[in-house]
């Protein structure tokens, strides 16, 4: 048996899923994130592990919001929680489960669910990209997951020499163009409405599909990871091909043709598959 936790600000999810990544087990907890002191979070923990020490799983992977020091599993920052600052998360888990707990930072752990779970099953080198309200790429490379100490998930990829200003004070960052918050902005600058939240305007969607590709191509010129597994706002199948077709139509030549793949999981199992194949990884 596996054990995954997702740490956010203000809510912890958790699961035990069985060797082939079936959720067999489920818990969540909400804590006060702008609270000062840490029983709230310690407490969402005690709650989501309830009976796993009894259930003895091989061990726990955590995809963990904000910064982490994935070697020593601790929380580093994060922005929106202050008692998460300097959180001893690895050793806290451990305490209540008794099994090994990894952690790492939640957008780049997806593609190692991907990895044991999804599309990218059998390779040991493709990228995995989160798309929708949050965007980043986590690359498989060679059997490991790219992370190296204060490496990010590509949304503040600078993809334009000037452009809109970034939530992180930036100017052109990948993420300006590429949310469904640039798509929403958008459909009003052309007076298009929305239709319950979906944009059905095609033009418009192409120009998103390609704003998505734009990061995309970056990540395929520098590691020709060949195949990208979609997450989250997959919308249909002219979205995709649209942007493998721009993909292919940029890579480098040499390099594996690049696929796109769309994986349909439930949003909310990403990061827990994640943390589930973190385990797996590790062992
Ligand atoms: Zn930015």
């Amino acid at each position: 048996m596996l054990a995954a936790v997702e740490l956010l600000p203000g809510r912890v999810r958790a699961a035990l899923l069985d060797l082939s990544g079936t959720v067999l087990r489920r818990a969540e907890s909400v804590f006060d994130p702008t609270a000062q002191d840490r029983t709230g979070i310690d407490a969402a923990l005690t709650e989501v592990t309830q009976g796993w020490r009894d259930a003895g799983p091989v061990g726990v992977g955590v995809a963990a919001v904000g910064i982490v020091d994935a070697d020593v599993g601790v929380v580093v920052e994060v922005n929106e929680v202050p008692a998460l600052r300097g959180y001893p998360l690895a050793d806290t888990l451990a305490g209540l489960v008794h099994a090994p707990v990894h952690v790492e930072h939640r957008a780049r752990l997806q593609v190692l669910g991907d990895r044991w779970f999804g599309p990218g099953q059998g390779r040991s080198t493709f990228a995995s990209v989160s798309t929708g309200e949050v965007l980043g790429v986590g690359i498989l490379h060679d059997g490991r997951v790219l992370a190296p100490p204060g490496g990010r998930s590509g949304a503040h990829m600078k993809v334009s020499a000037g452009g809109e200003v970034c939530t992180c004070g930036a100017l052109g960052c990948w993420k300006t163009i590429a949310t469904t918050a640039w798509l929403r902005a958008e459909a009003r600058r052309r007076g298009l409405t929305e239709m319950d939240g979906d944009i059905m305007d095609g033009e418009l969607l192409d120009d998103y599909a390609g704003n998505i590709a734009l990061g995309l191509v970056n990540i395929q010129q520098l590691f020709a990871p060949g195949l990208f597994v979609l997450h989250g706002e997959a919308a249909g199948e002219r979205f995709r091909t649209r942007i493998e077709e721009r993909l292919r139509a940029d890579s480098p030549s040499g390099a594996e043709p690049p696929r796109v793949l769309v994986n349909d999981n439930p949003v909310d199992d990403i990061a827990l598959l994640g943390g589930a194949g973190l385990v797996l990884s590790r062992q």
